[in-house]
């Protein structure tokens, strides 16, 4: 049990701004400070934090508490595991004795998995630093890759031995069999030993180098293992089996080394593999992560975006992925991320080029290089179809794919300016296949069931109805003309009943304590976001943005 007065003490310390800080970029706005809410998926902030009452509160999902309520929502962890992790972070010391058999039983599948990770993590270091074969292969490889030592401790390498007795070594601390391998039915287990015909216990690293991934707060969540000599039967680089800490697709590896310096730097370098996330941070630049080489996923996407607006993404000059990788940025576009796009000189990938420059001379071209995602679209499609003029067609309608779901209308609008330009098309051409597409993929949308949501819009308590919506209380003049009935549909028509709540009251406050206030337009705008209710009609649409940029305009 943790005295009292050792919880009061970490209360004192954690600071909600600094805990939710570490997770969230915050921007001060008034007394409080907003952010991106790591709870529900959104674009536009509605997740504020009151330093002076010691309180986060989100007015999209309504999540809301103080930092150890906070770090239990993140961590999914009990009181108690927060209170520790605070302690932690604040050096504060907790008296604790060591956990009993049955203690250790009680721990739920989350937290074994997480101390499962840990100690085999430590066993891989100690493997590579104290052993003769980790020395004379493992740290061998790294070395002749050029790594330092620093940068070995910094990202926790470790190595696995050819003769691997981890899963010995983890049954002799404890630890149970259930969390040494893995259950692809229930996704528990860590899944670093796997268990042959006749339930004998191996190693599924070894003859490997260690690349630890790591949770947002630092847990170890799965590993990466890097063949070291070479093997006809057996895979360069195998990971971590899908658990419910770990799925290699969702997972950006050296994301918690790089996120304080992302939120620093506002800005977040993306490339495709572990060396060279290590060779960038090695020669000085701290803010990069690596996607795995595989298309980018929502997940990952969301991760950069709690912390950063702004992407650059490093691709080899002679990349042949470049093109593969256009959808996965389409999707960083939609998040509402800007991207940008460096080419490396030809036969250089990142982790050849920092080990030949210092961090000054890497970010210099950088500086030099780096191109809008756009720009860089159009120039890479338009080389490839030259004078061909239905390959030019196709290249312009994918170009326009792309401007049409960056969700901000004015970012869309200086697009479309600026490729009406290069492509010598007229503007109004484009703007309207950008609505068309707009008006495309949000029906296609409406189809699918939301990946993070329900499928179809529930009524939450408080919410407008659509009977609220459909008279409105006022009699005034229509403000948006109405459409021929026949053509109108019923959703449109009570849309555009809503859209005029929201322009005639949108600025009422309906919700005031002394930090912050909330307008009855963001309310509305917050309540059909989450009920995933989209407005497709592109008029209301476009208004609907208008209205957005307003009220996110700074006072
Ligand atoms: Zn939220």
């Amino acid at each position: 049990m943790i005295p009292k007065e050792t919880i009061d003490r970490i209360f004192e310390a954690a600071k909600v701004e600094d805990v939710v800080g570490s997770y969230v970029s915050l921007k001060k706005k008034g007394a409080n400070l907003w952010g991106l809410c790591p709870f529900h998926h959104e674009k536009t902030s509605s997740f504020s934090v009151s330093p002076s009452k010691g309180i986060f509160k989100c007015f999209g999902c309504g999540k809301a508490g103080n930092a150890v309520r906070f770090v239990m929502e993140m961590e999914q962890c009990s009181y108690i595991e927060a209170i520790r992790q605070l302690a932690q972070r604040y050096h504060i010391q907790i008296e604790e004795r060591e956990m009993t058999q049955e203690e250790k039983q009680r721990q739920d599948d989350r937290e074994s998995m997480f101390v499962v990770n840990e100690f085999a993590n430590k066993w891989f270091q100690s493997q590579l630093h104290d052993t003769s074969e980790g020395s004379a292969v493992g740290m061998a490889y790294l070395r002749q890759r050029g790594i330092r030592e620093d940068i070995i401790r910094k990202f926790q390498l470790g190595y696995s031995p050819e003769k691997a007795r981890l899963w010995e070594e983890g049954k002799k601390a404890g630890y149970q069999e259930t969390y040494l391998v893995n259950n692809p039915d229930t996704l528990i287990g860590t899944g670093v030993c796997l268990k042959d015909d006749k339930g004998h216990l191996f190693d599924r690293f070894r003859g490997r180098v260690i690349f630890p991934f790591f949770s947002v707060s630092g847990k170890v969540a799965g590993f990466a293992g890097r063949l070291i000599k070479q093997s006809d039967k057996a895979g360069k680089y195998v990971n971590s089996p899908t658990s419910i800490l770990y799925e290699k697709k969702h997972e950006l590896y050296g994301f918690y080394q790089a996120k304080q310096a992302i939120k620093r730097e506002d800005c977040c370098y993306l490339v495709e593999g572990q060396l060279d996330v290590i060779q960038l941070v090695q020669s000085g630049i701290e803010n990069v992560v690596a996607s795995g080489g595989t298309a980018l996923t929502f997940p990952q996407i969301r991760l950069i975006h709690r912390f950063t607006d702004n992407a650059t993404i490093l691709y080899d000059g002679d990349s042949a992925g470049i093109k593969a990788a256009l959808r996965g940025i389409d999707m960083m576009l939609e998040e509402g991320i800007n991207v940008k796009v460096v080419l490396l000189p030809e036969g250089e990938d990142p982790d050849s080029y920092a080990r030949k420059h210092n961090a000054d001379e890497v970010l210099a071209y950088i500086k030099k290089e780096q191109t809008d995602f756009i720009r860089f679209k159009t120039q890479l499609l338009s080389d490839e179809a030259g004078n061909d003029p239905i390959k030019k067609a196709e290249m312009i309608i994918q170009i326009v794919e792309s401007i049409a779901i960056i969700p901000d209308i004015i970012k869309r609008q200086i697009y479309i300016k600026d490729c009406a330009t290069t492509l010598q098309i007229p503007e109004q051409v484009l703007i309207n296949k950008v609505l068309e597409i707009r008006k495309r993929n949000l029906e296609e949308k409406k189809k699918k069931p939301h990946p993070s949501g329900p499928a179809a819009p529930t009524p939450t308590p408080g919410a407008p109805k659509d009977t609220d919506v459909a008279t409105p209380e006022t009699p005034d003049q229509p403000l948006i003309p109405q459409e021929p009935i026949s053509e109108e549909s019923n959703k449109d028509r009570n849309i555009r009943n809503l859209m005029q709540l929201i322009i005639r009251h949108g600025e009422k406050v309906i919700y005031q304590d002394e930090q912050v206030a909330v307008r009855a337009g963001e309310y509305i705008i917050n309540e059909l976001k989450r009920d995933n209710i989209t407005i497709d009609h592109p008029l209301y649409s476009l208004i609907l943005d208008e209205y957005l940029l307003h009220y996110q305009e700074p006072n």
